[in-house]
């Protein structure tokens, strides 16, 4: 996501857990994974760890060449792109099928975020095994899916396993917030990435307290984020001798702000989010069932409103997601005027976050806030580097890609082999409230599924980009079972 930090929302955990049924089932249901594999995973990510890419600067160019000289001996065709900033470094491996059927991709961040460091109880970039966890930063972040991926990649590699499409394995760069990111790299090198379909990081494997996984959300759309500028202008002049109400820049925007703050947009349910309320409803508790019953139900906008508020008041934890979920949001985010204190400033300017559902376009949130500020002469625009008219079409693009379709083979194939792991595991498609890297693809008309590729639950959540981050060491060896499993069944001749 492009906010890269805000995609981590503990929410969608507690969303899931609340909704998870009691039960007594086991976790695994088949031991078939060779003597040694899991090791082989964990030692990877151990090693993955050492490698500090800490961004800013992201500099992955030396995990780019380790990743290199793991692959290359196995006979992929490996790739290293560099960025013009000479430190973001996209690392790229290739096991070629016969051609029948285009490629699948596995890609994955290899940058990490800033540590704390006098916060740790662990140095965060030596890779310590403790307690049947694997900590330091991007444990979870997601060197635990880098090796996850990779991993599941080489083992295809070391069987030899014929393959009918192309397997691609992207370590990318920039991805916290950089931008040399996925994005750049699309545009600069799409040949190499292009594939019919993608894995990348998103929704999260849910392990209820008893150790069991029931849910598996997997992130295939998104909301999109876009930022209005609000800027009132007035009189100015000595601060001693005041211009009547409503002629000031300040009282103007004043007034604006506060209608705004009051104001909640509507709910609305877009096909990604019927996807999503639909999925979970047969594994909810019986209250949330017949709350998600009557919003899907709906006949009127009154109706939708009455539903939508029952379900996020009979659901307090997971209040902020269900909320930012049901609907656009906007929030003022800045505000910026006056130049002294005796001074009365002749402008005054705020700006509004909003993030979009699917669908929805620029032009339709100016002419919300408009009719909400009910203040013709505010200027409102949506900030940018690009002219107004470029921004509109390009947020019209992006607001304008679909859900990835679950109708794909790399979808069953997730489920399947989910299930095999994990009896009583359902996937849920899953609309994510931020953003993510996905959107390269995505906008190219490529499905892209969001997983965090190992059981978690909100102890492992809580430390993600936090302190004492870490992975469990049982959890990445399923993980690696899981991806193995499903690129066999999508990829194998
Ligand atoms: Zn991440």
């Amino acid at each position: 996501m492009t906010l890269r930090i805000n995609r981590h929302h503990l929410a969608a955990l507690a969303l899931a857990a609340n909704l998870l049924c009691a039960g007594t089932g086991l976790a695994i249901a088949e031991q078939t994974r060779p003597p040694g594999q899991g090791d082989k995973t964990i030692a990877l990510l151990k090693t993955l760890i050492t490698f500090d890419t800490s961004n800013a600067p992201g500099d992955t160019r030396a995990l780019a060449e380790y990743l290199k000289s793991q692959f290359e001996p196995l006979g992929a065709e490996v790739d290293i792109i560099v960025a013009p900033n000479g430190k973001a470094a996209h690392f790229i491996a290739r096991l070629r099928g016969d051609g029948s059927k285009k490629p699948v991709l596995l890609a994955a961040h290899a940058d990490v975020v800033p540590v704390e460091r006098g916060k740790w109880t662990e140095e965060p970039f030596a890779g310590v095994e403790k307690d049947g966890f694997v900590y330091g930063r991007g444990a979870m972040d997601f060197k635990g899916g880098l090796a996850v991926f990779s991993r599941a990649v080489m083992r295809l590699a070391e069987e030899k396993v014929p393959l009918a499409r192309d397997v691609i394995f992207l370590a990318e760069a920039d991805e916290e917030q950089g931008q040399f990111n996925t994005s750049w790299l699309a545009k600069n090198h799409w040949d190499k990435i292009d594939a019919e379909f993608a894995l990348n990081e998103g929704g999260y494997v849910l392990q209820g307290r008893d150790g069991t996984v029931r849910q598996i959300n997997v992130t295939t759309a998104e909301k999109l984020s876009v930022t209005f500028a609000l800027k009132a202008t007035g009189r100015s002049g000595h601060s001693s001798r005041p211009f009547p109400p409503g002629e000031m820049a300040n009282d103007r925007l004043i007034a604006a702000l506060a209608k705004l703050a009051a104001y909640d947009p509507g709910i609305k349910i877009v096909p990604a989010s019927r996807a999503f309320f639909s999925a979970l409803l047969p594994i909810s508790p019986p209250q949330t069932a017949s709350d998600i019953k009557l919003l899907l139900g709906a006949k009127s906008q009154v109706e939708l409103e009455t539903a939508g508020r029952k379900l996020v008041s009979n659901n307090p934890n997971d209040g902020l997601l269900l909320h930012a979920l049901l609907r656009d949001t906007m929030v003022v985010t800045m505000i910026e005027a006056g130049i002294k204190p005796n001074v009365i400033p002749g402008d005054a300017k705020a700006v509004v976050n909003t993030r979009l559902l699917p669908g929805t376009t620029t032009d339709q949130m100016i002419a919300e806030i408009r009719r909400v500020i009910e203040d013709p002469d505010i200027e409102v625009s949506i900030v940018t580097s690009m002219s107004q008219k470029e921004a509109k079409d390009y947020y019209l693009m992006r607001t304008s890609v679909p859900a990835s379709p679950v109708n794909t083979v790399l979808y069953d194939a997730l489920e399947r082999s989910a299930k095999r792991l994990w009896t009583d595991a359902v996937l849920v498609p899953t609309m994510f409230e931020a953003g993510t890297d996905a959107t390269a693809w995505r906008e190219r008309n490529v499905p892209v599924y969001g997983i965090y590729p190992y059981p978690l639950d909100d102890d492992i959540l809580s430390r993600m980009h936090g302190n004492d981050e870490r992975i469990g060491v049982e959890a990445v060896k399923q993980g690696t079972e899981w991806i193995y499993r499903t690129l066999l069944e999508v990829a194998k001749k």
